[in-house]
Order: structure tokens, then C-alpha cells, then sequence
């Protein structure tokens, strides 16, 4: 077997160790006869991996009571939708902050529903920098305070959360979640699809508050009622199995190798390593973004041109690191080191960007 380096930014590459058991037990699992993705999600078996999975997901992440987990399909992109659906009602408005590409698409869906102000719009400073607190234009009657902690594409994110006051904060974590612990008092929604830290695609992780909960319209198609998800615990209809189980070896490897804690380590040492090859490459790789707003998940850089950027993508996926081409949207180059890249990928990417330069100065 020989397995490359994947820096892609989403469906990207899980845990070997979870792919590895998923495979061994896939045919038979636990002696039933059967797969897990071919039984029904009534019995004990897939009861016991859902619940697992919830149970563990509020362990490394710290859910407080007050908030509930779901399981949900329709990936991030329905809950641009759902959100608004649920929570701007007549007469209101929502708060958004315009960080890029992906807060953008969820101001879309918003404005679909209902009506938006833009508490900030970085487009003046091309969606580089994260803003501070206080350029914040914050209605203190708006239905909730949106943003997106991550943009995957422009590599810039949150360091810390805004303050929202009394207003609900609902975030979009689909590029970091379980990257970081998260200030829960702060925050009353994350929501996240699943291909980047968890498990495959089909699935949104969604975390929110009874409180903010208990104001969702209840008016509403079944599937887009948050109400009926809590009450069912995300069983309302048949659950995405393959992903929740995936899901759930991922969690078991990250508590296998220690946690939160260490999750955070290796996130500062390959963010920094990357950031340190850019930085003292003479400008020769240039990071568009504000030094202070840099993504630790998704790394993104220039070459001196096009064409070197275009060489140097070939010569990268013949070395076995694969996925470095930047969002068709924005171009150069991203490396999007989710949680289950290797240290040693990042080592392997940053030891390749030395010697390309030096070939290629
Ligand atoms: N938000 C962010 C920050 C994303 O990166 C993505 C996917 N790349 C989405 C939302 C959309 O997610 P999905 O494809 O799961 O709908």
C-alpha cells in the first residue's frame, strides 16, 4: 500500500488508523452477518455507534447540557438554509459578517428567507483579514449573529470569537471543527459538514443551544425542523450510517492519541512550519493573508508567477504531495491540514517548498 500525501481541502484525508478499521470490520460487522451500512438503524448495533459517536463528540468538545448534538444530512449547504428558515422570521433581520466565499453563500441562502444586514464586508481588503470586535456593526435586535470561522478558500480565520451580547452566534466551523475547544457561552450554534474532520461526506455536525432551540419555527417541512432532530436525537429518518460510524472511529482516534489537547499541538506545529517556510523564503512565497488572521487549516500562497505556480503543483503531486492547487476561485496554491494530516506531511510539503525554491529562484 502506498498512501500519499492528501493536503485536499474537503472531501481530504481521515485517519489511517480509522480507515484501517473501518475496512477490517466492514464485511462482518461484529459477527451480525452483515455490514453496518446494510442493517437496520432501529437495532442495537447502529443505536450503539450513534450513540458512541454523540457521546464522544460532547466529550473532546466540551457540549455543555444547555446544548444539543445532531447528526443531520444535507452537509453545511442546508444548513445556509435551514438556519434562516428556522430563526429570521417575519419582521426580523440577521446579522452576517462577509469574511469570503463561504460566508458569502450563507448570506445567499438568508436573503432567500428573509432579511440581512452586513455587519462588516471585507471585500475593501479582499476578504484578508478577520475583522476586530469593534468594526462590528452589531443590531442588538437582529434574530442571531452569523459568521464563518474558517474560510476554507481565502485561509484566513477566527482567532476569537466576537462578542454578540444577548444575540445568538451561529457559526460555520465546517473547515475546523474539533480543531480547537470552543467558549460555548459564546456561541450558540456550530454547524459543520463532516469531509473535512470527521468522516466522509453526507453528513452536517450540528451543536446548538436549547435556547436558541426552543425560537425555531416549528412551521416548517419535517426534515427542516430543528425541534423534531432534538426530540428524535437526529433518528427522525434513516441516519447517514457509513458517516456516522466513520465519524465515530475518527473521535476514537483522536482520544486515542490524546485528545483536544494534542490535536492543538500538532495544529500549531504544522501551521507554523508552513507559515515559517513562507515567511523566510525572501518573498518568494508570498501568504496574502493579515499575519493575524491566518487559518491554521487551510495554508494559502503565491509563487512569483503562474507558471512557477503551475510547475511547482506538478513537481509537488510527483513527489507524492497531492491537492496543493489553490480554489479555482482565487488560484495559487492551499494546503489544507485538517486534523489527520500527518506532522510528517507537513514536514514532507515544507522540505519540498525549500528545495523548489532553490531550484527555481
Ligand atoms: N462552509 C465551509 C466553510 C466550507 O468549507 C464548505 C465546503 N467546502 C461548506 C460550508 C459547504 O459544505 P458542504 O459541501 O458540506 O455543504
Amino acid at each position: 500500500m502506498s498512501r500519499i500525501y492528501n493536503f485536499s481541502a474537503g472531501p481530504s484525508t481521515l485517519p489511517l488508523e480509522a480507515l484501517e478499521e473501518a475496512a477490517s470490520r466492514f464485511v462482518d460487522y461484529e459477527n451480525s452477518g452483515m455490514s453496518l451500512i446494510e442493517m437496520s438503524h432501529r437495532g442495537k448495533q447502529y443505536d450503539a455507534v450513534h450513540q458512541e459517536t454523540i457521546a464522544l463528540l460532547r466529550e473532546i468538545l466540551k457540549v455543555p447540557d444547555s446544548h444539543h448534538v445532531l447528526l443531520l444530512q444535507g452537509g453545511a449547504t442546508l444548513q445556509f438554509g435551514m438556519i434562516p428558515l428556522a430563526f429570521l422570521k417575519p419582521g426580523m433581520s440577521a446579522d452576517h459578517v462577509l469574511t469570503g466565499s463561504w460566508a458569502k453563500k450563507a448570506v445567499a441562502d438568508a436573503r432567500a428567507v428573509g432579511d440581512v444586514s452586513i455587519a462588516w464586508d471585507g471585500a475593501e481588503c479582499s476578504y484578508t483579514r478577520i475583522p476586530p470586535q469593534q468594526d462590528l456593526s452589531l443590531n442588538p435586535d437582529a434574530a442571531y449573529v452569523h459568521i464563518c470561522s474558517n474560510e476554507t478558500i481565502g485561509g484566513i480565520q477566527w482567532q476569537a470569537f466576537p462578542d454578540t451580547g444577548c444575540v445568538p452566534l451561529i457559526c460555520d466551523m465546517s473547515s475546523e471543527i474539533l480543531s480547537r475547544p470552543l467558549p460555548w457561552e459564546k456561541i450558540d450554534m456550530v454547524y459543520a459538514g463532516a469531509q473535512k474532520n470527521l468522516a466522509p461526506a453526507g453528513m452536517a455536525l450540528v451543536i446548538v443551544s436549547a435556547r436558541l432551540a426552543s425560537m425555531a419555527r416549528t412551521d416548517l417541512p419535517a426534515y427542516l425542523r430543528y425541534d423534531l432532530h432534538i426530540k428524535e436525537n437526529s433518528l427522525y429518518n434513516t441516519p447517514p450510517a457509513f458517516v456516522v460510524w466513520m465519524t465515530q472511529l475518527t473521535l476514537k482516534w483522536m482520544k486515542s492519541i490524546g485528545g483536544m489537547q494534542e490535536i492543538e499541538r500538532r495544529r500549531d506545529e504544522k501551521s507554523g512550519m508552513l507559515y515559517n517556510t513562507i515567511d523566510n523564503s525572501g518573498g518568494y512565497y508570498r501568504c496574502p493573508v493579515d499575519p493575524a488572521s491566518r487559518s491554521a487549516m487551510n495554508v494559502v500562497w503565491r509563487l512569483p508567477s503562474e507558471e512557477l505556480e503551475q510547475k511547482f503543483l506538478q513537481q509537488a503531486q510527483a513527489e507524492g504531495l497531492s491537492g496543493l492547487k489553490g480554489h479555482r476561485s482565487v488560484g495559487g496554491c492551499r494546503a489544507s491540514i485538517y486534523n489527520a494530516m500527518p506532522v510528517a506531511g507537513v514536514k514532507a510539503l515544507s522540505d519540498f517548498m525549500q528545495t523548489f525554491m532553490q531550484n527555481n529562484g
